[in-house]
């Protein structure tokens, strides 16, 4: 049964904490309420009916959203999901992070968030094909190149951008590929794209590691999630030469203590779809991964895993969070109180959007980069990025934690932006 938006305990929590971090940010960076009124809530939130043709004849009439927060920055940018559980919270949240993580890492976009309520499993590539290209229809001129730019999600892929492209061209009558990034290559894709959040939390490590005098390669890694995100940070953590002493997916966990073969691991996981049973290491529970003896823990599987129950176990030194949102506020406040440096997810997996940011670009222009060009000013983008946050942090959030420095520098840049547009008539200060 596919479910109607709907507003759970657990969503509404996503809102409120994103909504009370950014006030306790404006605040501390002692910036006019005003900036407040513009970010609290989305610029356009819009509900579609989305008609279908089913393969059997039949029309079914799908709900889908877009949720476009804030572009003082730049055009809309962010994830389309396909899901059954989707609520109109979530999606405002995860289009506030979108926001916020664009600025912090200062690429042109501001922040969006779509989904439609199916379930993409018991569809056909048909039915999907002929959902997507409803979906751009229904949506008409509020997505473009220089409007809005979705990129793919849960249960969205290549596949699926490129059917909006193509929808979306056709509806201009010209190629206008620039709409959504996350493309395959061969419709304007950008090489480095799928490995880009896993390598730019890479950077970010390596820098967290740096500002704290940590020898990354002796590092000792736990990774939760092996999908995309943790999968090719695993890779770049390998052949740095740390070891990797623990990884967990939904299948549960294991642990090396010796450092675990990421080549190994992912031929194994290619082979029977999880990391259970991987010969020669130790199983564990998902909570006592969590929990062991290491020098930096990431979170890259999905929300709220580290929370008030279990933080005070956590023995890292450092928490890197490539999943979105996998610390819940009651943990920060524990982790903080351990000492233990949390680089916050709006910093840690920017290198996707990063990348989707070079897509566009070369959309633009119409010339392709190789591997290396693109690497490169990530890697340029994630250093930089990094550092200034953390500079900025330990010269204001003496007292706070790296979240809170993230968002105030994040939300000074677009204070900055909103001044310059005319947005604040009393300026950017209190
Ligand atoms: P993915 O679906 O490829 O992989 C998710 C991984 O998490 C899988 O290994 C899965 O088994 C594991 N997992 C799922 N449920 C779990 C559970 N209950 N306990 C432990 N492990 C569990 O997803 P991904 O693209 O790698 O995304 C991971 C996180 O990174 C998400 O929070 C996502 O929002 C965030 N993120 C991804 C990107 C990107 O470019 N892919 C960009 C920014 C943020």
């Amino acid at each position: 049964m596919l479910s109607e938006v709907s507003k759970t305990k657990k969503e509404d929590n996503i809102l409120n904490s994103t909504l009370s971090m950014m006030k306790q940010a404006i605040e501390f960076a002692e910036l006019s309420p005003d900036v407040y009124e513009h970010l609290k809530t989305p610029m356009r939130f819009v509900e579609v009916a989305i008609p279908v043709e089913m393969d059997d004849g039949s029309t079914k009439v799908f709900t889908g959203y877009r949720s476009q927060h804030n572009n003082v920055y730049g055009p809309f940018k962010g994830g389309l999901r396909y899901h059954w559980d989707v609520t109109a919270d979530s999606l405002k949240a995860l289009s506030m992070w979108m926001t916020l993580k664009c600025s912090l890492v200062g690429v042109p976009f501001g922040g969006g968030k779509g989904a439609i309520v199916c379930d993409p499993l018991k569809m056909s590539d048909r039915e999907r094909e002929r959902l997507t290209r409803s979906y751009v229809r229904s949506l008409g001129t509020i997505l473009g190149p220089e409007i809005d730019i979705p990129a793919p999600d849960l249960f969205t892929d290549a596949q699926v951008m490129a059917w909006m492209a193509d929808e979306y061209s056709a509806n201009v009558r010209e190629p206008s590929f620039g709409v959504v990034t996350g493309k395959p290559l061969a419709v304007g894709g950008c090489v480095g794209r799928n490995e880009a959040t896993g390598r730019g939390a890479f950077f970010v490590t390596r820098e967290a590691a740096r500002a704290y005098r940590i020898p990354l390669e002796k590092s000792r890694i736990v990774i939760q999630g092996f999908g995309n995100v943790g999968s090719n940070a695993a890779k770049m953590f390998h052949d740095e030469g740390c070891p990797i002493i623990g990884v967990g997916d939904i299948s549960g966990a294991i642990f090396d203590k010796d450092g675990i073969d990421v080549g190994k691991l992912t031929a194994h996981v290619k082979e029977t779809g999880n990391v259970k049973d991987f010969p020669g290491a130790e199983p564990i529970s998902n909570e006592d991964l969590l929990a062991l003896d290491c020098d930096i823990l990431i979170p890259a599987a999905l929300e709220n895993q580290i929370t008030g129950s279990n933080a005070d176990a956590v023995k890292a030194k450092v928490i890197v969070e490539a999943a979105n949102g996998p610390t819940t506020p009651e943990a920060d406040k524990i982790l903080k109180d351990k000492k233990i440096l949390v680089v916050p997810d709006i910093l840690s997996n920017s290198g996707g959007v990063t990348v989707s940011y070079f897509e566009w670009v070369q959309n633009n222009y119409g010339f392709s980069w190789d591997l290396n060009t693109v690497n490169t000013h990530l890697e340029d983008k994630m250093v930089s990025a990094f550092n200034s946050v953390y500079s900025y942090f330990c010269e204001k959030c003496v007292d706070s934690d790296m979240r809170t420095g993230a968002y105030m520098y994040s939300i000074k840049r677009l204070a900055e932006a909103m001044q310059y547009r005319g947005w604040l008539h009393n300026g950017m200060y209190t």
